[in-house]
């Protein structure tokens, strides 16, 4: 079959329930359909607003699994998704029409200490990556939560807290393991199938099933990190100071802004529950090795310092293990229902930051709980060495809104929230944005330049030529 004759939710008629049950005698794992008692369990998303209604969600135990599903969903005109966590569901659409492949199973974490790599199933979460790495002495550049999927994260591009010195984490990725769209199980290295590993990287899920990753991995104890808040009636003045620190910072420190409004959950601490803040957080690297801590963190507290002395109410930049990076943003740790959207930015200037504190400062009546704008920059902005699709980062800030919703009249009302704040600043995005950001349907072309999306299409026709792979970001 070609892609202009692949399957399409409105010409599928759904196969009865037999004919999974068919599949389920043929997997490791596990087959779950409309009618079974855990569906509702099985289809559900991170996300908790994303209704993903596929025909059938199977969780694979093996690559071998994988093989077999993709083969039954060739034989039967259906589409295959996978998905880690759901963080990015969003984007989907309802999966009428599709297979969901949950990869929770595909675990392990096998760390070679000597080579300094770390291979993961395509299930595992971060924070299990970084506790096991931690053990060693050892640090990925895991992202700001701990329970976002390794291969989500990596194959749209990975922004860590060392993303401005280190650049994206995708670009110290070494192997990928996959079962193609066309149904061959293959390993994508620099040496081995280079152009699907080029695609891989930064081309999202539109070529494959994932079953494993190895990364490279990095001799780094701990850094300087921590939170600075203060009370969002000082948004002005402590968004204007931290964008002049921003653009000019060393690069050994990344850091995100957020204007906050807290909901009262019995979860959140209590000085922190249904107040508004605006908070600066992040992490400064710092030199490793067996020096005193406070000479190892004397040039991160230097670079620290301009901010510090806005006087925040409350201030928790410290050496930190790099095992407790994940605390730090203090993000969701479990489902939560959402609706967020971004965009790269190229500048952040006066006229910008008026319109943020418009929709979102303290005089505004804002549904959103969060307006983040993260620094980028530094070694983001030089394409990796040898690096995939992605390997660098248009722009010197990256924007996001986000809010709770709980009922489609508050997604609603919360969308229309995060389409204002990026409708207010699109004088100054850049060309392309994240495809890890970005959590609606948007034309390939926002997320590749041209001569990028032309390749990835090409490597997609090699790949997965009837287009059996759905993706949260189709290149077509
Ligand atoms: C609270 C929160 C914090 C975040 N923090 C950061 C951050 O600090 N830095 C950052 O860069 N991003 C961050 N993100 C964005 C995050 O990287 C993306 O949402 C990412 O896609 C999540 O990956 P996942 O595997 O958990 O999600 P999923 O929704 O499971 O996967 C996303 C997509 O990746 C593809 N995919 C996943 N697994 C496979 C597989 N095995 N084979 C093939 N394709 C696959 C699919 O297309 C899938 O739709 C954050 C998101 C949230 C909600």
């Amino acid at each position: 079959m070609t892609i202009e004759e692949s399957p399409s939710s409105s010409s599928v008629t759904p196969l009865p329930a037999e004919a999974f049950a068919e599949l389920y005698a043929r997997i490791d794992g596990v087959v779950t359909t409309p009618g079974d008692a855990t569906w509702d369990a099985a289809r559900q998303a991170w996300n908790l607003s994303a209704d993903q209604q596929p025909e059938a969600v199977v969780a694979p135990r093996t690559a071998e699994d994988v093989q077999v599903v993709i083969g039954f969903a060739e034989a039967n005109r259906l589409r295959v998704v996978a998905q880690s966590t759901g963080h990015l569901a969003a984007p989907l659409g309802d999966l009428s029409g599709s297979i969901l492949l949950r990869t929770a199973a595909l675990s392990g974490i096998d760390v070679d200490s000597d080579a300094l790599t770390v291979r993961v199933g395509a299930g595992v979460l971060w924070g299990d990556v970084t506790a096991a790495l931690a053990e060693h002495g050892l640090m990925a550049l895991a992202g700001s939560s701990p329970d976002v999927g390794v291969a989500g994260y990596l194959l749209g591009g990975g922004l860590s807290w060392f993303a401005r010195s280190r650049g994206l984490a995708t670009s110290h990725v070494t192997a990928i393991e996959v079962v193609a769209g066309d149904g061959r199980m293959l390993r994508a290295a620099a040496d081995e199938e280079s152009e699907l590993f080029w695609a891989l990287r930064g081309g999202g899920g539109n070529y494959g099933v994932v079953t494993a990753i190895t990364m490279r991995v990095f001799a780094v104890r701990d850094a300087y990190a921590g939170m600075l808040l203060f009370p969002l009636e000082r948004a002005d003045e402590v968004l204007t100071a931290w964008e002049s620190w921003a653009r000019d910072a060393d690069e050994a420190a990344t850091t995100s802004i957020r204007l906050l409004r807290l909901p009262p959950l019995p979860e959140l601490p209590e000085f922190l529950r249904g107040q508004r803040f605006i908070g600066i957080d992040g992490a400064i690297a710092v030199a490793q090795g067996a020096g005193a801590a406070a000479e190892r963190v004397a040039a991160a507290v230097a670079t620290l310092a301009p901010l510090r002395e806005l006087g925040p109410m409350i201030d928790s930049f410290e050496l930190m293990p790099a095992g407790r990076l994940g605390e730090v943003h203090m993000d969701p740790p479990g489902p939560v229902p959402g609706v967020g959207d971004g965009a790269n930015l190229d500048e952040l200037p006066r006229a910008a930051i008026e319109r943020i504190l418009e929709l979102a400062g303290p005089d505004a009546d804002s549904p959103l709980l969060a307006v983040e704008i993260r620094q980028i920059g530094g070694a983001l902005a030089v394409p990796a060495a040898d690096g995939g699709a992605v390997d660098s980062m248009p722009g010197r800030f990256l924007l996001y809104a986000v809010g709770i919703a709980p009922t489609p009249e508050v997604a609603a009302m919360v969308k229309s929230a995060t389409t204002a704040v990026l409708d207010a600043t699109r004088d100054w995005h850049s060309g392309v944005d994240y495809i890890n950001f970005r959590e609606s349907q948007v034309a390939p072309e926002r997320l590749y330049p041209a001569a990028t999306l032309t390749r990835l299409r090409a490597a997609k026709k090699q790949y997965d030529p009837a287009d059996r792979i759905r993706s949260a970001h189709p290149i077509l």
